[in-house]
């Protein structure tokens, strides 16, 4: 057959391959990002309840109304943002599809997209797939913060999208107000929008709160803002995300949506928008509970040799390995779960060009037990 690849340099994505390893082994997964606690009993029952009352066809295309309206109550609590349900916010089949949808929905032959490396591996085979090239910047070293000279230089005639991502996966990393303003400055007067990815915006340590592209007046317009439910509720694998964007840019995202997955899972609409409205509380209870996991963990690991720098966000945490090996990173982490017992993520393969600090990513939203037991198998194998 003759089968041209419309995608010849991607593979199997590392999420998969590293978790695929871990179980082939018996390995410790704290590679692929997802909690191995319960999502809360109440959502559970919720989710069984609406299931049973017969909330089970097809709901409609933009998602139900009740919890298109608790994400905008949600957008208004959190950050302040006046987003309409009906126009603007539109449920999908995890962040991952309203990614995909973003990008199709602006994205045409020929035009360039800004991604900063490392960068998330959906991104660029969505552009990919659109027609789109992408034009990788990497992040500072050190403390992966956004160079914004040199997004200035990158930009060209061409450039339809600029994607962020904070907090930052893999890297941990948070913007700033003032990286907003930057952006802001950059698009002003073009044709350039911003695919804002905050799926881990519950998740921030520091004393500053998480920044949505939404919240900033003159990036508000111009951008789409994705989320999803899975991180907040301990249900990576329930798949409900969603898109805030400008009418304009919805009526676009709705096209490609209905056609990409038309809608989502009806029961753990209601499920969530149900435990959205009675527990609001809970988004600000997440920050504390993973600040104290990220601290354990980093308690745990100390004297192995690993060097590491307290994530900012997200549920994971960097670490160079430097001291203790001198292996490139894809070998380090198949050492790591082969003879180690535990999975962990190599970074090199989030970069089109890779930096010479060698680094590795461990997912510490795991029981304190299942943190402890794994910094004891690494202790145990480096001594
Ligand atoms: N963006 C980033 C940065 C992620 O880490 C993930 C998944 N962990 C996603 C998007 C996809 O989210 P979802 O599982 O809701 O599709
Ligand atoms: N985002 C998750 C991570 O970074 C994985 C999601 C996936 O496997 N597609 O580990």
């Amino acid at each position: 057959m003759d089968l041209q690849s419309k995608l010849p340099n991607v593979g199997t994505t590392i999420f998969t391959v590293m978790s695929r390893m871990a179980a082939e082994h018996g390995a410790i997964n704290l590679s692929q990002g997802y909690p191995d606690f319960p999502v809360p009993p109440e959502l559970l029952e919720k989710l069984n309840e609406y299931a049973q009352r017969g909330e089970n066809q097809y709901p409609p295309m933009h998602g139900i109304a009740y919890l298109r309206e608790q994400i905008a109550a949600k957008l208004a609590r959190c950050y302040n943002i006046t987003a309409d349900a009906e126009s603007e916010i539109t449920v999908t089949s995890g962040a991952t599809e309203a990614l995909f949808v973003a990008i199709h929905s602006v994205v045409a032959n020929g035009d360039e997209v800004i991604v900063f490396d490392p960068a998330y591996d959906s991104y660029e085979p969505a552009v990919t797939l659109a027609g789109g090239h992408t034009v990788h910047i990497p992040l500072n070293a050190g403390d992966f913060s956004i160079d914004w000279d040199r997004v200035r230089s990158a930009v060209s005639g061409r450039t339809r999208l600029i994607i962020i991502n904070s907090p930052h996966n893999p890297t941990g990393a948070v913007i700033q107000r003032s990286d907003l303003d930057e952006l802001a400055d950059i698009i002003e007067d073009t044709r350039i929008l911003v695919l804002s990815d905050e799926v881990y915006e519950h998740m921030v340590f520091g004393s500053d709160n998480h920044h949505s592209i939404a919240s900033h007046p003159a990036l508000r317009e111009q951008s789409f803002v994705v989320s999803s439910f899975g991180k907040t509720y301990h249900a990576t694998g329930w798949k409900v995300g969603y898109c805030v964007a400008s009418p304009a840019l919805t009526t676009e995202f709705r096209k490609v949506h209905q056609f990409v997955t038309f809608t989502t899972h009806t029961p753990t609409q209601w499920a969530i928008a149900d435990y959205l409205e009675h527990h609001p509380e809970r988004d600000e209870q997440l920050p504390a509970f993973y600040k104290a996991k990220r601290d354990l963990f980093l308690k745990e690991m100390q004297g192995i040799g690993f060097q590491m720098t307290p994530s900012h966000g997200t549920y994971f945490q960097l670490a160079a390995y430097g001291n203790i090996s001198s292996s490139d990173d894809v070998s380090f982490v198949t050492e790591l779960t082969q003879q180690a017992g535990v999975a962990a993520i190599p970074v090199s393969v989030f970069y089109e060009s890779p930096p010479e600090q060698r680094l590795v990513r461990f997912c510490f939203a795991k029981s304190d037990d299942t943190l402890a037991e794994a910094a004891g198998l690494l202790r145990r194998y480096f001594e």
